[in-house]
C-alpha cells in the first residue's frame, strides 16, 4: 500500500457538555489536522494523489470549521465537538471529495494540543 498525509491547521473555539473537567468551559485550540490517503495503486505519473487535490478538499472541510464556535454547528448538535468527532466531521467532507475506485482517505487526526490527538477511521 501506499499513504500520503498532508496537515494543515484551524482555530475554533468549543465547550464540551457534560464533561467533568476543565474542556467544560468555553474555550479555544489551534487543531493541527492530518489527513491520509491510501491506496495500492499509483496513477500513470508516479503519484497515488496530487497533494493539491487533498489539500484543497481538506480546506472545504476545515473552512467550515474556522474561527467557528463549534457548538453551533449543526454536526455538533447533538455530539460533543470533542477532537475524536471533529476528526470524523474532516474524515466524512474529504472522503466524500476524495474517495475513488484507486484511493481512499484512510484516517484524519486532529491535534488538540503538541500532546494530544484523536483518529477516525473506517474499517
Ligand atoms: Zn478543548
Amino acid at each position: 500500500m501506499y499513504e500520503v498525509k498532508i496537515t494543515t491547521q484551524f482555530a475554533a473555539a468549543h465547550q464540551l457538555r457534560n464533561f467533568k473537567g476543565r474542556c467544560e468551559q468555553l474555550h479555544g485550540h489551534n487543531w493541527k489536522v492530518e489527513v491520509f490517503v491510501k491506496g495500492k495503486e499509483l496513477a500513470e505519473d508516479g503519484t497515488l494523489v496530487d497533494f493539491h487535490d487533498v489539500k484543497e478538499a481538506t480546506k472545504r472541510a476545515t473552512e467550515l470549521l474556522d474561527h467557528a464556535f463549534l457548538n453551533e454547528l449543526d454536526f455538533f448538535g447533538e455530539m460533543n465537538p470533542s477532537s475524536e468527532n471533529i476528526a470524523r466531521f474532516i474524515f466524512l467532507r474529504v472522503s466524500e471529495q476524495l474517495d475513488n475506485e484507486r484511493i481512499k482517505v484512510s484516517r484524519v487526526t486532529a491535534w488538540e494540543s503538541d500532546t494530544a490527538c484523536a483518529s477516525y477511521f473506517e474499517d
